[in-house]
């Protein structure tokens, strides 16, 4: 029963988006950004689909593309790849997470994971037939339980999924718990797929470090990005991964069985944008840390117990010091249709466990979206 993809239910974020919509609520609860889209790099996409060429690109991306990644790594990180061997671009990251754990696991391979867990990592890594180990950090200081981590490693381990800055809570993970990782990753010779997609909305004066860029990590390394963040364009689905050249070979295997390839258009704009200034990505960085603060003090001022955000779009909020009984998924679909405001239960993003009483909220929205989720809610509340 493990296997069987059915026995999970509708993802959170489509079921509390149509929730969301037959409400005409606000909806703060699926990450997307609104009102951020670039325009230039949009213009790029429509000038390349009327010009071409509209036809299958190279399974691993356009050459255009697999460079201009190649130079954004060098550029942010220092990371220096040879792009026709070591990144191959994908519909989404969802796919290239999935292309990763397709390519990797075989029946019976460990997999530790670190719960909140991004909701596709674990139907996925079932299918694959891979068997999950999960340690927990929790709200409110999503510390990492090092001794925990230690102990979901073993011998039949194959790899771990990193994701940071991390989808709810918010946490980049530090300089001295990344080492700490990667020492397990070395003393059990495992692979770590890194989901670094929110890896340029970090705040407050932190840098986001890539596990790769550790010394030793890079052969371990899969390193997952996503132009959907990067650009503020969900709906594109670009992503790609990055890896050594044998680590990518099993990977490209699984990404030419699942979608093959990617829109050229799409791939020739996102190649164009990714060598934007520098203004482009301290002003998107400076813009969400805003709009985390704008959205912040509201919630705080409507009664929530806000927890930090130090990456990605979301914050989570502690709703227990406004009474409401029940949890966190009646609270999400109360608030949506009685305050017409729609926010994730973050038990969503556990197997189980004492987590239900925290809402996570999307602050990637325009300063009116974020100022009228908290009209409507001061008036509820
Ligand atoms: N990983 C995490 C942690 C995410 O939050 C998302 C965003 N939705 C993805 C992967 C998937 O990204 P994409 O939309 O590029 O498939
Ligand atoms: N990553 C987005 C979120 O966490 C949603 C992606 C999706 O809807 N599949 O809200």
């Amino acid at each position: 029963a493990n296997t069987i993809l059915s026995s999970f239910g509708t993802t959170i974020f489509e079921t509390m988006s149509r929730l969301a919509q037959a409400h005409g609520a606000v909806n703060l609860g699926q990450g997307f950004p609104e009102g951020l889209e670039p325009a230039d790099v949009v213009a790029k996409a429509s000038e390349a689909l009327v010009s071409g060429p509209n036809q299958y690109p190279s399974m691993m991306g356009t050459p255009d593309l697999r460079q201009a990644i190649a130079r954004h790594e060098a550029r942010f990180y220092g990371v220096e790849l040879d792009p026709m061997a070591e990144v191959m671009v994908t519909s989404g990251a969802t796919e290239a997470l999935a292309a990763c754990l397709f390519g990797l696991i075989e029946p019976g391979d460990e997999v530790v994971l670190i719960e909140p867990l991004y909701d596709s990592y674990l139907p996925i890594i079932r299918r694959a037939g891979g068997i999950a180990k999960l340690v927990r950090v929790e709200p409110p200081h999503w510390e990492l339980p090092r001794q925990a981590l230690a102990e979901a490693f073993s011998p039949k381990t194959k790899l771990m999924i990193l994701n940071t800055p991390m989808n709810p809570s918010g946490k980049v993970w530090t300089a001295d718990e990344l080492a700490f990782l990667a020492g397990l990753l070395e003393r059990f010779d495992a692979y770590c797929v890194c989901d670094e997609v929110y890896e340029h909305l970090v705040y407050d004066g932190r840098r986001h470090v890539p596990l790769m860029t550790l010394p030793g990590l890079r052969p371990r390394c899969l390193k997952v990005g996503s132009a959907g963040k990067i650009f503020s364009l969900t709906g594109w689905k670009v992503g790609w991964v990055i890896a050594a050249p044998e680590v990518l070979v099993p990977v490209a295997k699984a990404h030419q069985y699942l979608t093959f390839t990617t829109p050229p258009n799409l791939q020739a704009a996102v190649a164009w944008g990714l060598g934007k200034e520098d203004s482009y990505y301290d002003g998107l960085a400076a813009m969400l840390a805003e709009r985390r603060d704008r959205l912040a003090t509201g919630l705080r001022g409507v009664g929530f117990e806000v927890m930090e955000a130090g990456g990605s779009y979301f914050l989570t909020a502690d709703f227990r010091p406004l009474g409401f009984d029940g949890d966190d998924a009646a609270f999400c679909r109360h608030i949506t249709e009685k305050a017409g405001v729609t926010a994730i239960p973050v038990s969503a993003f556990y197997q189980g466990g004492d987590v239900g009483h925290f809402a996570r909220f999307c602050f990637a929205k325009t300063e009116s979206a974020i100022d009228e989720a908290i009209t409507r809610l001061r008036r509820y509340f």
